[in-house]
């Protein structure tokens, strides 16, 4: 039977609340090391088994802490994705900084309320001002110590939020108040010409047409301009979008993005910057993973120009080591949160430092500024700086390798941290080409490498051996030779790790020959189903990367 004195924690913890407690981190430890989860990514299973056991009627009665941590463990950590694990290569949010573990693990315990600062958290207040402002330094826009006199809302210029699509809703909401501030009284109905923000297509985060959607704006606000064929916004076609507007739509945001979301490209934010400035244009900067580039002083470089941004959007939780929920969006001119403010004459009044007053979407929210702050403080900015390098060499090594084991195209270069491909093994495609079966068959072809890419991505996931992530995605670089019109199932390896052992490195490449070797094969038997046999003979009998 449940014993209701151990449900809430207060005073010396009961044996049984401190071994709960205890085991929750002793597991937590054992699912990043591997062994509560059986030493796999993860222990694949399908979805109606997942959802067999974990159905459960509501339970009435309750049961000991004990029981409770049995299933946690069994139902819960078990099943899990580790995306801490070395063989995880989907994305890059490893969210395994140990300062960050302390530091969350505290912020739990701690449980301050960031929405004001008396009665909720004095000190949280001044360490997430503290951390925007570091950001801020990071960025290149102006900062002041916390200790400034007569430190108001209005110095302060950047705002946690949950994730980058947050931020990004948080940009477009504050770029809109400033260009049209008639609309905080009377709404977008007051407005004569259709506000509209500049993306490119085909690289574009979901996030604004979410925030489109969410703010009343419409799909049609959103005006789509050109990508370049390395995943770029091209600034020459977005000059041309904008002088090419119809009448009725006002531009209120241009959207930059600093890696985007399939193949992190980066584009350039200084050429972007020059065509904003010639038409009066908000720039906003989705740095959600580039942003970690700003730590390393070799690597800035590639980012530059985000210092005249007006917006800037980061994600720590993605590439920062740090776990989930970790995003910031900055503004150049901290003035620009006036309007959000719930009480404005508190906006500029020193003695109010309640972040909660400036702050859209939330109200009662977590101290989960605690985990970056910690993880600057523990490494300082040069050793995240050395982690975020180590990571680019291992992710140019991983590439390289990736494109020497013969069994994908590689749909981008990869200089950043995450690299598209699909599944095209040299020698299928040299029979293609041979038999010129790109230009006379180029949809079954298409459909071929659409249809094993899948098969592959699926297998190599289930096996819980080695994970990359999955999306549809154009060839903007024409490098399947099939055209650049169409989607495709794409893969992504994803660099989140600073470094991976070597033996650990080959052991992932083994794992690929052997899963994807067999997979190969029916590739190639379907592919004679499309071609005569002959033709293909030569090529496809010579052995393949894994000697198929
Ligand atoms: C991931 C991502 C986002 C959204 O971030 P979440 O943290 O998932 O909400 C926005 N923009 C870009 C470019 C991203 O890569």
């Amino acid at each position: 039977m449940n014993d209701l004195d151990q449900a809430v924690l207060y005073g010396t913890p009961t044996e049984s609340q401190e071994a709960f407690l205890t085991r929750a981190l002793e597991l937590g430890m054992a699912f990043i090391e591997g062994s509560a989860r059986g030493g796999k990514v993860l222990e694949y299973q399908s979805e109606d088994v997942m959802r067999q056991y974990l159905a459960q009627p509501l339970p009435r009665q309750g049961m000991s802490l004990d029981g409770l941590m049995a299933e946690l463990e069994t139902n819960v950590v078990r099943t899990s994705v580790a995306q801490s694990d070395l063989r995880y290569l989907a994305f890059p949010d490893t969210g395994n900084a140990v300062a960050g573990l302390g530091a969350d693990i505290l912020c739990t315990f701690l449980n301050q309320n960031l929405i004001a600062y008396d009665r909720s958290a004095p000190s949280g207040m001044f360490i997430e001002m503290e951390l925007i402002q570091w950001l801020r330094e990071l960025v290149g826009f102006s900062h002041l110590p916390i200790d400034t006199p007569n430190l108001t809302l209005a110095d302060v210029g950047g705002l946690w939020t949950s994730g980058g699509n947050m931020s990004n809703h948080v940009a477009v909401l504050v770029a809109l108040h400033a260009k049209f501030p008639q609309i905080k009284q009377h709404g977008l109905r007051s407005l004569r010409k259709k506000p509209v923000i500049i993306l490119a297509k085909g690289i574009e985060h979901f996030s604004f047409s979410s925030a489109a959607l969410s703010l009343g704006l419409g799909q049609d606000s959103l005006v789509w301009t050109q990508a370049n064929s390395d995943y770029t916004t091209d600034p020459d076609a977005l000059q041309q979008t904008i002088a090419e507007l119809d009448d009725d739509c006002e531009p209120f945001m241009v959207v930059s993005v600093a890696g985007n979301c399939r193949t992190t490209g980066l584009d350039d934010i200084s050429a972007m910057r020059r065509i904003c400035d010639d038409n009066d244009l908000w720039l906003h900067v989705d740095a959600c993973h580039g942003g970690n580039l700003l730590f390393s002083d070799k690597m800035r470089a590639r980012l530059s120009g985000i210092e005249h941004a007006q917006s800037v959007s980061l994600d720590p939780h993605k590439g920062l080591f740090v776990g989930y929920p970790c995003s910031y969006v900055l503004f150049k001119d901290p003035a620009a949160l006036e309007f959000i403010c719930r009480y404005p004459d508190k906006f500029r009044d020193p003695s109010c430092l309640d972040l909660g007053l400036i702050m859209p979407f939330y109200g009662s929210r977590g101290f989960h500024s605690l985990k970056l702050w910690a993880l600057i403080k523990h490494l300082g900015v040069e050793g995240i700086g050395a982690l975020v390098e180590r990571r680019q060499a291992l992710n140019d090594r991983l590439v390289r390798r990736l494109n020497k084991c013969g069994w994908f195209q590689l749909l981008n270069d990869g200089s950043f941290y995450r690299t598209a491909f699909v599944f095209y093994p040299q020698d299928v495609r040299r029979c293609v080409e041979a038999e010129g079966m790109h230009v006379t068959a180029a949809d079954p072809i298409r459909a071929l490498i659409n249809k094993y890419t899948q098969i592959v991505s699926d297998q190599l996931y289930q096996s819980g051996e080695v994970v990359f992530d999955a999306f549809s995605l154009g060839d903007l670089d024409n490098r399947l030779n099939l055209g650049t019109a169409d989607k495709y199932v794409a893969m992504a390896m994803a660099v989140g790790h600073p470094s991976i052992p070597v033996t650990k490195e080959n052991a992932i490449f083994d794992t690929i020959d052997r899963i994807v070797a067999p997979v190969a094969r029916d590739m190639v038997q379907e592919l004679f189903r499309l071609a005569p046999r002959e033709a293909c003979n030569a090529p496809v009998s010579s052995k393949g990367p894994a000697g198929w």
